[in-house]
């Protein structure tokens, strides 16, 4: 089936969901393009079984425990790059204004603040296009302090990674290192112009070559087409990361993307859904924009196929209080603990 064919019927629906329930759930393998993409064109009314049967697949494959991070901005703005989403990048007149890299105190005060929370990690994140040599023997000295201090496992996002710099990470004490594809290889050189995607997919394997666990996510809402976002799940299949952030675009003004709509909060649970049911082992991270973009819908996200969530504040926006994300999950009584831990 072609994924513009909507089927209008309950029955072919119902059959393939449960043909997907049981590639996913009986025989434990993954779904072929041909299956996602049928799933992907079910009208919107069968978007909640999708939810359901993707939650069943996150309950079957990572269990019911809910990983939570806290991520701070380290060093914010200037960035040369063009990613034409993003407010950090200096070739856009945005609001944002290039700040240094945070001093130690204020960076372990966050991570306390984290910690305190019942989070288990805690990211820091630079605007750059990759860490120089000052910017790594920065992060190098503070990712130990942090671990010592909190107890917390430290992630990074620094860019692109120069020879040699994912093993240095790695012997660190990096835990995990993130470093988006952002949107699938056909649709990236309409985002960005000054890297490429495969830059982006080698640092990645990079990470993965090092030993430690890679962290690479998507945002969604920036024109791809629905067979882009397909391309972008076999893509991530293919790269199998150990967890995925999903982010929706929050149009930031002065951006080539500024005037672009948030993506509709029902698609954005399909899609949730679909990543999901694309990538069952994988951690699925609730990350930036979820608020704009699925105002009431946000808890049914947790039923859709997501089991972490980025807590407080994203990068140069501001996501809900913590707490209102706490009582969510006390609601839904899903545990929040260590998704390493606990698979
Ligand atoms: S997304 Fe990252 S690399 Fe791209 S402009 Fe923003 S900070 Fe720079």
């Amino acid at each position: 089936m072609g994924i513009s064919q909507v089927t209008e019927d309950p029955s072919l629906v119902r059959e393939l969901m449960a043909g997907a329930g049981a590639a996913l759930l009986e025989e434990r393998r993954l779904l072929r393009p041909d299956e996602l993409a049928a799933l992907a064109a079910v009208p919107d009314r069968s978007v909640p079984a999708l939810a359901a049967l993707a939650h069943e697949v996150r309950l079957a494959w990572c269990g019911d425990t809910v990983e939570v991070e806290g991520i701070l901005s380290a060093k914010t703005g200037g960035c040369p790059e063009d990613c034409h989403f993003c407010a950090q990048s200096s070739r856009f007149d945005t609001p944002v204004k290039a700040t240094p890299f945070l001093d130690t105190d204020e960076v372990l005060a966050a991570a306390r603040e984290t910690a305190a929370l019942g989070a288990t990690e805690f990211c820091i994140v630079l605007a750059v296009r990759g860490p120089d040599e000052r910017t790594l023997s920065r992060i190098l000295e503070l990712v130990p302090l942090i671990t010592e201090e909190t107890g917390l496992n430290v992630a990074v996002s620094s860019g692109i990674l120069g020879p040699g710099q994912a093993q240095r990470l790695a012997e660190g004490g990096t835990h995990r290192y993130n470093h988006n594809l952002e949107t699938a290889r056909s649709h990236f050189p309409q985002i960005v112009t000054t890297h490429s995607w495969d830059e982006r997919w080698e640092t990645c394997q990079e990470v993965k070559a090092a030993g430690m666990e890679l962290c690479c996510g998507v945002l969604l809402g920036m024109g791809e087409s629905d067979p882009q976002r397909l391309e972008l799940i076999g893509q991530l299949q293919e790269l199998d990361p150990d967890e995925v952030p999903v982010n929706f675009l929050d149009p930031r003004p002065g951006t080539p993307l500024a005037i672009r709509r948030p993506v509709r909060p029902l698609d954005a649970i399909r899609w949730i859904a679909l990543f999901r049911l694309g990538l069952p082992r994988t951690i699925l991270r609730y990350a930036g924009g979820r608020e704009i973009t699925l105002g009431d819908l946000q808890t049914m996200g947790m039923t859709a196929g997501i089991n972490a969530l980025i807590v407080g504040n994203y990068l140069t926006t501001l996501g809900r209080a913590p707490q209102a994300d706490l009582n969510m999950l006390a609601d839904l009584r899903m545990p929040i603990g260590s998704l390493s831990a606990a698979i």
